[in-house]
């Protein structure tokens, strides 16, 4: 069973000038959230960077709009590492609005390219705490809004959202494998997650990693090798706003299986850099295997990693493998309408399905 949650035909965000007109501003309702009532919620807007300047506010956040604008940090490398540092805006905006008062969140779109296509994601609510409804702005409008702000004058807002949650729905993984031909109960999984958010096709995130396990499998067959462990590819369901499909998969009584190895490709269908892996002895092993992987520049292999939906796997002690790609573009796509097969490049999503095929077999044929 996974939540089933609909952003409906509405979301909108006017803003009203002192002098009467009114302008719109481009949002994504969060994955989530409450809607509002017909009319929306009109309220000030104020602007905060971080939940301690939120906090420090206290009361004038009261009955405000709160504004959570604090960009993806551009200077770092990562930008993976960028969304860590500001994703919990959009996690918990609306229970720290709540908190001190505030009507509803309406954060910053989490990516750094500058333009008006809002990027959706997960957001959470408390049951201790009041519900209020919360939106992605777009990051031309966050500027426009920020900009406004600072000259003093206040800004009102209209907010209005449809979205509501909806009871539980029945879903599935979807699994199918390479049958070992020596070790068949010993399995390594590669995967990726089945769901996207509605906001574009969920190119990347993540039909690129399902296609890759297919694809992983796929190769190996279509080269006539026989595994001596079993490969399974598995599309993991409900990544996105529950985990219920890795947590099922990890919990599943399987008393003649033992799992060896999880390999996740969730980071988007791009040129490979190579492997993020849990386990030190596991990262010593195959860093030895790297040469295979070089001559397309795959052979990164970093000590940490894994990934969300073979979490449940690895805290059962099962080695954890994340594929790393040249992500830099990955936010520019991201829950966004972008999120399209457009934007994604064939042969940079068939490398990476190379790279996982390369490294299963390896682990298939030589255990870790
Ligand atoms: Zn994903």
């Amino acid at each position: 069973m996974v939540p089933k949650w609909v952003r409906g035909p509405v979301e909108q965000a006017v803003l009203q000038h002192s002098n009467g007109t009114w302008e719109e501003l481009r949002i994504a309702a969060l994955g989530g959230t409450i809607g509002t009532s017909f009319e929306g919620i009109n309220a000030e807007v104020i602007e905060v960077k971080s939940f301690q300047e939120l906090r420090a506010l206290g009361e004038k956040a009261k009955g405000k709009i709160v504004f959570f604008n604090r960009p993806m940090e551009r200077g770092l490398i990562s930008t993976g590492a960028a969304y860590g540092g500001s994703v919990n805006q959009r996690g918990n905006g609306p229970i720290e609005a709540a908190n001190v008062g505030g009507v509803a969140a309406l954060v910053r779109s989490m990516t750094t390219r500058l333009d008006d296509v809002p990027h959706t994601g997960a957001t959470h609510y408390v049951d201790s705490i009041k519900k209020v409804p919360a939106a992605a702005i777009s990051t031309i409008g966050a500027e426009r809004l920020s900009k406004l702000l600072s000259s003093g004058e206040p800004v009102r807002l209209t907010l209005r959202l449809s979205a509501r949650s909806h009871p539980d729905v029945e879903s599935a993984n979807v699994v199918g494998e390479l049958r070992g031909s020596e070790k068949p109960e010993e399995v390594i999984v590669v995967g990726g997650h089945l769901d996207s958010w509605d906001k574009g096709h969920g190119a990347h995130d993540d039909g690129a990693g399902c296609v890759q396990s297919i694809e992983a499998l796929r190769l190996l067959k279509a080269l006539n090798l026989k595994p001596k462990r079993t490969i399974r590819a598995v599309m993991f369901m409900n990544e996105e706003n529950g985990l219920r499909g890795g947590t099922a998969y990890a919990e599943k009584d399987r008393p003649t299986e033992k799992h060896i190895a999880a390999i996740e490709s969730d980071a988007g269908g791009f040129s490979p850099r190579g492997f993020g892996v849990s386990d030190s002895a596991a990262h010593s092993k195959i860093a030895r295997w790297s040469g295979v992987l070089s001559f397309f520049g795959a052979d990164r292999i970093q000590r940490g990693g894994g990934g969300a939906d073979i979490g449940p796997l690895m805290q059962k002690g099962v080695v954890g493998i994340g594929l790393q790609v040249d992500g830099h573009k990955y936010f520019d796509y991201h829950h966004s309408d972008s999120d399209v097969i457009q934007n994604v490049n064939e042969r940079e999503l068939a490398l990476g399905a190379a790279a996982i095929a390369i490294l299963a077999y390896l682990i298939a044929e030589e255990g870790l």
